[in-house]
């Protein structure tokens, strides 16, 4: 068993200097995301109303709603 100091110090140095992780997109997904912005689908959103389902909008693999729930689009870095 860890005795009292080192433990307190363990832990005051995880609460006083936490480390700041950051979830971004892996630079595929990144390049995706960019390819999506490129063709002006940013502003456009779905369009699965006019027939063609599901749209290019909703499958395109840099539409941020697919990303979001993909968890090999993200990765963890810390700053
Ligand atoms: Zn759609």
């Amino acid at each position: 068993m860890k005795d009292f100091n080192s433990w307190f110090l363990d832990t005051t140095e995880r609460i006083l200097a936490p480390k700041k992780i950051e979830r971004v997109l892996t630079p595929e997904a990144q390049a995706e995301r960019d390819d999506f912005k490129a063709i002006g689908y940013e502003d456009r959103g779905c369009t699965c109303f006019t027939g063609c389902v599901p749209c290019g909008w909703c499958t395109h693999p840099g539409n941020p709603l697919n990303q979001d729930e993909d968890e090999s689009c993200w990765m963890e870095v810390s700053q």
